[in-house]
């Protein structure tokens, strides 16, 4: 039986749906009916992802629900659940591990597929009611810094999976939020060279993100609209770089290839669903260049407690990366300044519960 709290938010709250290019559609919630295991959290904060940038730009007519990087606060318990009570500060995960399944239970949660999910409600959202084990309980930072959770652990997910040599090179195609945390946790991971790709220093989107590769420690931006990568790189590392990580659209893998060294592992989580998604590869390059290709797709989530702690203790800087908030108001506007890189934003996040945040 739904309590007079549940009843009382389920009217109010409302959430962001992506529909027709950058229309966004905002509609009351449809909001189920909580159950036993169930939490009802209020978000105070939800990142804006490529992801959510793709579904208004390249899906025009399916009504997405927006938003999966969401750090939120515990407002009621079902009454199964007993590892958080109200008031409690939480990310909460798109999309989790079962925990029973023969690949969970083989110590491989990596490749569960028996996840709980948002259950299709949007994280741009004012409220959520979710399971309770989609939930990770924080404390130390702010919302805002928490909701980047979500992100860090997919560029983690990569920079793990690149095994990168002490003191080796990377190569981070790609300067978006994700290619720059990547390049991050590169040098963290102890690369001794780290370059990164932009498109032009013209835009002040992209000015804003080669700034904070520098700041992040890059050794080299590379401008891919007035600049060769291959030239840029084999200036520096004529043999080629150890790892190149690949947070940018399917095709610059091409790129990838030609910078690659003999052995070298490539690591790459860029999708276009816009019907860029194919690309042409040399099989035969690739093997006798020993070149390993391995997709990374941090689903369900995996390496959250870590990322957390990397932004709990400034590892990883929070307040550089979010340079925008807004509220529902601002919502479309601040999705089209992306797009068309006519703001200086790395990250911009959404602060649901406030309307009149300015961009
Ligand atoms: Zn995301
Ligand atoms: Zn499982």
């Amino acid at each position: 039986m739904p309590s007079a709290v549940w009843e009382e938010y389920a009217t109010k709250s409302k959430g962001l749906f992506g529909k027709k290019g950058l229309d966004i559609q905002e509609r009351v919630q449809d909001i189920r009916s909580p159950g036993d295991d169930h939490v009802i959290v209020k978000v105070q904060a939800c990142g804006v992802c490529g992801t959510d940038i793709n579904f208004v730009r390249d899906w025009p007519d399916d009504p997405m629900p927006l938003g999966h990087e969401v750090a939120a606060a515990v407002v009621e318990t079902g009454k199964n659940v007993t590892t958080v009570k109200p008031g409690d500060r939480v990310i909460v995960e798109d999309c989790s591990m079962c925990g029973v399944c023969e690949a969970c239970k083989s110590g491989q949660a990596e490749f569960c597929r028996n996840m709980f999910t948002m259950e299709g409600q949007p994280g741009m959202g004012q409220y959520m009611a979710v399971r309770y084990n989609l939930l990770d309980k924080f404390d130390g930072m702010d919302f805002t810094t928490a909701c980047l959770t979500e992100p860090l652990a997919v560029a983690l997910t990569s920079v793990l999976h690149a095994e990168i040599p002490l003191g080796g090179s990377v190569v981070v195609l790609g300067n978006g939020p994700l290619g720059l945390m990547a390049a991050r946790l590169a040098k963290l991971r102890g690369a001794g060279f780290v370059g990164i790709t932009g498109l032009t220093a013209d835009l002040p989107m992209e000015k804003a993100r080669f700034a904070l590769a520098h700041d992040f420690g890059c050794d080299l931006t590379i401008e891919t609209l007035k600049q060769s990568v291959e030239d840029m790189i084999k200036k520096r590392i004529p043999n080629g770089v150890d790892r190149i990580i690949v947070s940018s659209p399917p095709h610059s893998i091409l790129d990838a290839f030609k910078i690659i060294r003999f052995g070298g592992i490539i690591t790459f989580f860029g999708l276009h669903f816009g019907g860029k998604n194919k690309i042409e590869v040399d099989i035969n390059d690739m093997i006798f260049r020993k070149i390993t290709l391995r997709p990374t797709f941090a689903e369900p989530a995996i390496n959250f407690p870590v990322s957390n702690r990397l932004l709990r203790d400034g590892l990883v800087d929070g307040e550089k990366l979010v340079t925008h908030t807004f509220g529902f108001d601002r919502a479309a506007s601040v999705m089209r300044a992306i797009v068309d890189g006519s703001e200086p934003i790395i990250k911009a996040v959404m602060l649901p519960q406030s309307e009149d945040m300015k961009l």
